[in-house]
């Protein structure tokens, strides 16, 4: 701008639950550092979720995906109650965001956390991102159900795996790769599963051929799973499939100590539509409305928003806070303190301020 100012419309979907405290709570941080670095974040709450659904019979209005078409990054808390079908929020909002703007890649960065204690006594320092493929593969509406009741019934789902789809997603990963520990592990199951797996294999090598710098290897979906609990310190960047990547990124998530603390991003890399962020966790019925929620996960998700706007110092400062905080022993519930979501936020902020 002008005056210097970067300016950002970022649609706000705070949704359901623990989405309405932790959302609030990462704003007021992003705020700080954006001050701070020059940025204007411009927030456009919209009140989508269970409550409309509720209301108006679906999770978004009409012309919602028009109205998230006309802001720079969505923003996402966690949508989804107990009482409405977990299928009604991922085929009802998730989904048609994540394929609409063409959000191929999902990205979960993972990471062992000061004052957080992995569940596995010994694994190491774990610093890994898995590369989930967000558009294709094995979530698809092709298929169908048989004879329904009777003895001869079955069900047919069709994977679908596209040469245009597995090569972005595997070009992305080599490329972070690159720019990180040159390690990069392919998820596959082409023992068992014969023609997408095979398929998936092949156009990742040839990708990869582009990248001399990075390492490639394949491992069966069983047996890394199995490894990312033995040796979770081994692993860099993971790219894998719809389901394998979801999958895994719960796996990877869980032997670093709490969900609480996992974010993610829905990215198109290309910029040319509105990425979307959101941390791993849900809307959590079961502490919602206590004010003990772990933000950390939310604030995480909003400093890789910073980084995709194009801005990787603020997102890094606003990392270093947080990771400031939970050294200094402000603990969340979860982490086995006892700071409340507002206190734990004002540490954040303190020290925001104190690394600027
Ligand atoms: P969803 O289907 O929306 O993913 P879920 O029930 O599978 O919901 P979460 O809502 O993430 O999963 O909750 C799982 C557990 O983790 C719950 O016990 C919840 O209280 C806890 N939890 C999730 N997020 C947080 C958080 N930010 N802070 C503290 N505890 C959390
Ligand atoms: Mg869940």
């Amino acid at each position: 701008g002008v005056s210097g100012v970067s300016r950002h419309r970022v649609a706000v979907i705070a949704g359901d639950g623990i989405g309405q405290e932790v959302m609030p709570a990462a704003i007021d941080c992003l705020d700080l550092v954006a001050g701070l670095h020059g940025l204007d974040l411009d927030w456009h709450h919209l009140d989508w979720g269970s409550d409309h659904y509720r209301a108006h019979g679906r999770m978004l209005p009409v012309d919602g995906l028009d109205i998230l078409a006309e802001h720079d990054a969505i923003f996402l808390g966690a949508v989804g109650v107990p009482d409405i079908p977990d299928v009604e929020t991922l085929w009802g909002l998730l989904i048609p965001i994540r394929r609409r703007f063409e959000q191929y890649v999902n990205l979960r960065p993972v990471r062992t956390l000061p004052g957080v204690r992995p569940p596995l006594a010994d694994s190491g320092p774990i610093d890994l991102v898995v590369v989930r493929e967000n558009n294709e593969g094995e979530y698809s509406e092709i298929g169908g159900r048989m004879y329904r009741g009777l003895p001869e019934e079955f069900a047919v789902q069709e994977a679908v795996f596209t040469r245009r789809g597995v090569e972005r997603v595997a070009r992305y990963a080599a490329r972070l790769a690159a720019s990180r520990g040159g390690r990069l592990t392919s998820a596959t199951k082409s023992n068992g599963i014969v023609h997408t797996m095979p398929f998936w294999d092949e156009v990742v090598r040839e990708a990869l051929a582009d990248f001399p710098e990075v390492e490639l290897r394949s491992e069966l979906i069983d047996a890394l799973a199995a490894s990312l609990v033995l040796h979770p310190a081994r692993y860099d960047v993971i790219v894998a499939s719809n389901l394998f990547g979801d999958i895994l990124s719960d796996l990877a998530g869980a032997i670093t100590g709490s969900i609480g603390v996992a974010p993610s991003a829905n990215l198109n890399p290309e910029g040319r539509h509105p990425s979307m962020f959101e941390p791993v966790h849900g809307s959590a019925p079961d502490i919602a409305g206590q004010g003990v929620a772990n933000p950390v996960g939310q604030i995480w998700s909003g400093a890789m928003m910073l980084d995709a706007l194009g801005h990787p110092a603020a997102a890094a400062h606003l990392v270093a806070a947080f990771e400031a905080a939970l050294a200094g022993g402000t603990r969340t519930r979860d982490l086995g303190g006892r700071a409340s979501t507002t206190a734990f936020t004002e540490a954040v902020r303190g020290h925001v301020e104190d690394l600027a």
